[in-house]
């Protein structure tokens, strides 16, 4: 398989409460997304500043990201993006920006406590958001109905909300692999 070289960029993070990634967690995204587990075709390294990186990244506050994305939400205390991180194009399109929810980051979010470390929530949720940087969506009730009960969790599933009826997995299936080639995006 052809490698494609890609440029990681670790932000210091743009709204209140945000916070640099510390070395430690610099390298261990790098470790997660080099993993050969993770999506197929690429190997990621730092942007050094020279034409423009692939793939920006920053720890924000969970707050900043809902106020963010749904200016109405903090007024009615409900928001779809509590508590999630978030990847989207940058205005010119082609680069992806991902916030990743702060909280999220710190701790394993409720559904998920009794099963999962933060070690390993951390490779779930870098996995899935490099998921949706690569251009992957959730997948749909009716994809999902088709996977039995013992199988585990897709990596596109938003498992921060729960695992629904799968089994704990942290990195992307065979499936979501083979759906990521064909689709060429490597
Ligand atoms: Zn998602």
């Amino acid at each position: 398989m052809l490698v494609r070289v890609k440029t990681i960029e670790f932000s210091n993070g743009i709204g209140p409460k945000s916070r640099p990634f510390t070395l430690l967690e610099k390298r261990f995204v790098l470790s997660i997304i080099n993993n050969l587990n993770s999506w197929p075709g690429l190997h990621w390294i730092v942007f050094t500043g020279q034409g423009k990186s692939d793939w920006i990244v920053s720890l924000e506050n969970s707050y900043f990201i809902s106020t963010e994305l749904d200016p109405l939400a903090h007024s009615s205390n409900e928001t779809s993006f509590k508590n999630l991180s978030v990847t989207m194009p940058t205005y010119n399109g082609n680069q992806k920006i991902t916030w990743f929810n702060l909280t999220n980051w710190n701790h394993v979010p409720a559904p998920l406590h009794s099963r999962y470390s933060i070690v390993d929530y951390r490779t779930y949720l870098i996995n899935h958001e490099l998921g949706h940087a690569l251009g992957l969506d959730h997948p749909t009730i009716k994809q999902l109905e088709k996977l039995g009960q013992t199988t585990k969790c897709p990596i596109m599933v938003q498992q921060t909300k729960g695992l629904l009826k799968f089994q704990k997995n942290i990195w992307p299936l065979v499936q979501e692999k083979q759906k990521f080639v064909r689709r060429g995006l490597t």
